[in-house]
C-alpha cells in the first residue's frame, strides 16, 4: 500500500504528463478483466485506488471512455503522444480513480494487495500465491475506508 502522507512521483513513458500521488492508497490490485488486457496489451494491469484529489497532474492526458462490466463509464486517461496509461477513473463512489503502477517512477514502491477478476485471467498469467483472488471485484468493504 502506498502509506498515509507518502509522495509518489510517476509519468508516461515520454514525459509529457507527470504526476504526484499522495498516500494512503485505498487498495492495490492487479486486475484480469478482458477490458484490461485490451487496454494494455498485457495478461493484467496493476493498479493503486486513491481518491482523485490525492493525485496532482502535470499535461493534459487524452481520455478513452467506455461500457465497464458493471455498467458504468469507466475513463481511461493516458498520454497523447506515447499512449502511456496513467489511471483510470469512471462511476465509482468516493470519486476514488485507479492509477496504473507501471507509470510510478519507481513501481517497486508499492505491492499488490489482491489480483481481481481472476475469470479472465490468460492461461499463462502468474500471481503470488499468498495473495487474496477474487473472480470479480473484491468486497466493496476492501475499497473505503
Ligand atoms: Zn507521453
Ligand atoms: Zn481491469
Amino acid at each position: 500500500m502506498v502509506a498515509e502522507g507518502q509522495v509518489l512521483d510517476g509519468g508516461c513513458l515520454c514525459g509529457a504528463i507527470r504526476y504526484r500521488l499522495t498516500g494512503p492508497s485505498l487498495f492495490v490490485s492487479q486486475c484480469c478483466c478482458k477490458d484490461c488486457q485490451k487496454a494494455t496489451g498485457t495478461g493484467h494491469t496493476t493498479i493503486v485506488g486513491i481518491h482523485r484529489s490525492q493525485l496532482a497532474l502535470e499535461g493534459e492526458p487524452a481520455t478513452y471512455t467506455n461500457t465497464g462490466e458493471s455498467g458504468g463509464s469507466v475513463t481511461r486517461h493516458f498520454c497523447g503522444t506515447c499512449a502511456g496509461r496513467l489511471y483510470t477513473s469512471g462511476d465509482m463512489p468516493g470519486e476514488f480513480i485507479m492509477v496504473q503502477a507501471g507509470s510510478l517512477d519507481d513501481p517497486s514502491a508499492i505491492a499488490p494487495e489482491s489480483v481481481i477478476y481472476l475469470k479472465d485471467a490468460a492461461s499463462w498469467d502468474r500471481f503470488d500465491p499468498a495473495l487474496p483472488k477474487y473472480e470479480v471485484m473484491q468486497p466493496r468493504d476492501n475499497h473505503t475506508r
